[in-house]
């Protein structure tokens, strides 16, 4: 298949979105919502006619258009397995998407000369295939441009990635995961367009798989200004800041991926001495919400639908903590997601935020495993992310549902659920990927052993945490 280096920009469908996402942001209740109808009518008309996986779940009899909360919820899992009856591209199926993403270099490329292709890293068990259109990467751009930096009270008048010189993105790359893909394509767009001629050299990818003290020497060497990570990455690197052994001079520090506790924000924001930008996002929807002045998240309103849910996913009132989400992508009506159940639990706050936006305020409770501090033979410490270990059993073990257990500083423990096909050869993949990984570390003498017992659950939620520390 010819693979296609970028991806088009209608720059009249770039203005239009820029400008109806400034309105909302001015009248978010009322043009907000009248632009959220809007979307919503279009997109569900475009999914029950042209989509035939939303066409045989398309609720009732009637000429009309269903109710949103008549739609049964939909599971990644049947997506997945009903993948080329899904888009109403016809044209994407399964196989085509698969062939182009065997191939690493084709990072933000165009897939079928049109979409931008990313895969989810399966934290909540499987991995899922994403195709965003070009009207949701406008909206993504939009979001980016005029929310990011705290609100429309904060809007400035270019992209907020132009605003500043030299950005260190750190995160799990060699896969097509969605933040690479986004950046990937962000390069070539400064670069082919010469827009912001600055921002290509400026603005660099570091793997998250490296050993902390290999990844601080690389980010030395750049001196960027803005850091771009997960909240447990910039917790370390603050760590190391703090302690002397890394000295960035850096004005911001974005994180998101996972969930930012109350003491890593005040460990980052103490070390680096900058603030602190959080956002929800996920591989389905990649801006979610943004930070306001107050710490708080908002909920871009007019480009998605988020249901907070219980565990019969019935709806949960604003104050309560949700079981999951039920997500609808307003953004993108070329793979429809309508009530698309996401793993993460939230509380929707009843009360106004103190900043005074009327973007709904959410609080997110998920997503939150544990920096994992092993010794090596010397019984010196060596600290293991989350996601790199995460992602170092995924990309080295095709395997996507496992709990990996700390039990001692040198003793890990695999588990796995009670349907895992062939738990044994499962265990030898991970293993086999798990030492590969801990060696580049320094900690061949860490050892790996296969649980009997199924993986723990944390209490509220159920929710499966897939790397942490056992308990005392
Ligand atoms: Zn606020």
């Amino acid at each position: 298949m010819p693979a296609h280096p970028l991806l088009p920009m209608n720059p009249w469908l770039w203005s239009r979105t820029l400008g109806e996402t400034h309105a909302a942001g001015l009248d978010p209740l009322g043009t907000g919502l009248r632009l959220r109808d809007a979307r919503l009518a279009a997109l569900l008309r475009e999914a029950f006619s042209e989509s035939p996986l939303y066409r045989r779940r398309r609720p009732g009899p009637g000429g009309g258009l269903p109710r949103l909360e008549q739609i049964a919820p939909v599971e990644k899992a049947e997506l997945m397995q009903h993948f080329d009856d899904w888009a109403t591209d016809r044209r994407i199926t399964r196989a085509s998407v698969d062939e182009f993403l065997r191939e690493p270099a084709h990072l933000g490329d165009a897939y079928l000369g049109r979409y931008l292709v990313w895969t989810s890293s399966g934290t909540t068990g499987e991995p899922g295939i994403f195709v965003q259109d070009e009207s949701s990467l406008a909206a993504f751009d939009a979001l980016d441009a005029l929310r990011l930096h705290g609100g429309p009270a904060a809007m400035r008048p270019w992209p907020a990635w132009g605003a500043l010189p030299r950005y260190a993105f750190v995160a799990a790359t060699g896969g097509h995961f969605a933040g690479a893909a986004s950046i990937e394509r962000l390069r070539r767009i400064a670069k082919t367009f010469a827009l912001m001629p600055w921002l290509a050299p400026a603005l660099q990818t570091f793997s998250v798989l490296r050993p902390l003290a290999e990844l601080a020497r690389q980010l030395q060497d750049f001196a960027p200004s803005v850091l771009i990570t997960y909240p447990s990455c910039a917790d370390a690197l603050a760590q190391l800041q703090g302690a002397g052994a890394l000295r960035l001079a850096l004005s911001e520090v974005w994180v998101g991926g996972e969930q930012l506790s109350a003491e890593q924000r005040t460990r980052i924001r103490t070390a680096f001495g900058c603030r602190v930008h959080n956002n929800y996002g996920s591989s389905e929807f990649y801006a979610m919400a943004w930070e306001c002045s107050e710490g708080c998240l908002h909920l871009n309103h007019d480009w998605l639908i988020l249901e907070p849910v219980d565990r019969q996913l019935r709806a949960v009132p604003p104050g309560e903590v949700s079981d999951s989400v039920l997500l609808t992508n307003l953004a993108n009506r070329t793979q429809p997601l309508l009530r698309y159940r996401l793993g993460d639990s939230l509380r929707v706050l009843p009360e106004a935020c103190a900043c005074g936006s009327r973007f709904q305020a959410i609080e997110v409770q998920g997503r939150a495993d544990h920096t994992l501090v092993l010794h090596d033979a010397q019984r010196r410490e060596v600290k293991l992310l989350p996601l790199a270990l995460a992602t170092a059993i995924e990309e080295g073990a095709q395997l996507t549902r496992f709990q990996l257990l700390c039990t001692a500083p040198d003793r890990l423990e695999l588990r796995f659920e009670a349907d895992q096909p062939d738990p044994d050869a499962a265990f030898g993949r991970a293993r086999a990927a798990l030492r590969t990984f801990l060696a580049t570390h320094g900690l061949r003498n860490v050892r790996v052993a296969k649980g009997r017992a199924p993986p723990l659950r944390s209490g509220r939620s159920g929710k499966l945490h897939r790397v942490f520390h056992a308990p005392a």
